[in-house]
């Protein structure tokens, strides 16, 4: 089995790693050539809370791979994907499976331009890792996955896309409506991503603020509305209860969003992907959203100032 993960970012390379464990031919496709340099020279550096590995594995520039991919694993940011799928359409034949774990919503509809419906796999994730610099990504304990095919269809290339994944140790269940999934997990990240990001707190500072749910409830309303215009069922109450759960400074005192690591490095965010998705399918319903709109343009002003410094 041929895999090519698309994006060796941390999570990129957390499941590149594992499925190479695993005995599959795996090939880190990136566009940052120091990080493919280092793996290729010194293997992957790979940290957890047992310690370090250093895994040999085959990492590549898009356009110096050749070979083509069985199965294809997407995990560049967002707004990368659409110029990953463009550099990596020689790696594709008819009966490569591609399949999106990354956040945000969108991922689908820019990958369904480029290849067929019918062998365009999604999911969601809540394994965490993080990229501590070329060639060394750090794995935060253990996560779940859940994926299917995004018409429900291919039932037997699903369930062999799930067992390859649990081979390798990753905990991965069939989905039974990957929208809801891929939709309430972007709500979560559309709340606490820029909330974290504008007020420069962790997950857990936010939760203590008085009003707190006011906020949330403002920005999950309107996500809420959109979705249901889209016919995705997403339930609010759910993603409350799971914005709540992580308001528990045994969670997550600590933690601060990826957005909030983003824009401090200067690099731009997911927010297009989050609250600017739901600004535009609010357009095409002439619904109003301004909760996520103003936070869209502060993130955006931030995003702004990073580069204009
Ligand atoms: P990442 O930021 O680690 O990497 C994304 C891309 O940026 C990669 O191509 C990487 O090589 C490049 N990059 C990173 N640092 C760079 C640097 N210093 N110089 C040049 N290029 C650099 O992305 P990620 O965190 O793996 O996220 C991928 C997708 O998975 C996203 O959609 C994200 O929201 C989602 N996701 C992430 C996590 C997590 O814990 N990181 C968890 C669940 C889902």
């Amino acid at each position: 089995m041929n895999i090519i993960i698309a994006g060796a970012g941390a999570m990129g390379c957390r499941f590149g790693s594992a499925l190479a464990y695993s005995s599959c031919q795996v090939t880190l496709l990136d566009n940052w050539q120091e990080h493919i340099h280092k793996i290729n020279r010194d293997g992957l550096i790979v940290t957890n809370e047992k310690g370090s590995s250093q895994i040999l594995i085959r990492a590549s520039l898009p356009g110096n791979c050749d070979h083509k991919a069985d199965l294809m694993i997407f995990f560049t940011k967002s707004m990368q994907t659409e110029s990953m799928i463009k550099s990596c359409l020689h790696l594709i034949t008819e009966k490569t499976e591609v399949l999106t774990l990354q956040n945000g919503i969108g991922n689908i509809e820019v990958l369904s331009q480029y290849i067929s419906e019918n062998q365009l796999f999604a999911g969601t994730t809540t394994y965490a890792a993080n990229l501590e610099g070329p060639g060394t990504v750090e794995a935060f304990g253990s996560g779940t996955i859940e994926m299917m095919h995004v018409k429900g269809e291919r039932k037997k290339q699903t369930k062999k896309i799930v067992s390859i994944l649990n081979e390798a140790g990753l905990r991965t269940e069939l989905s039974a409506d990957i929208l809801k999934s891929i939709w309430e997990k972007a709500a979560f990240n559309a709340v606490l991503n820029p909330l974290c990001t504008l007020t420069s707190s962790t997950v857990g500072t936010i939760g203590t603020y008085g009003a707190i749910v006011d906020v949330v409830s403002g920005i999950l309303k309107e996500v809420e509305l959109v979705a249901h215009a889209e016919n995705v069922r997403l339930d609010r109450q759910k993603v409350m209860r799971v914005i709540d759960s992580v308001f528990d400074p045994a969670m997550s005192a600590h933690h601060y969003s990826s957005m909030y690591h983003d824009i401090q490095k200067g690099r731009p965010t997911e927010i297009d992907f989050l609250n600017g998705a739901i600004i535009q399918k609010a357009q095409k319903h002439k619904i109003a959203v301004p909760y996520n709109t103003l936070i869209y343009h502060l993130i955006k002003m931030l995003e702004n100032n990073r580069i204009a410094i």
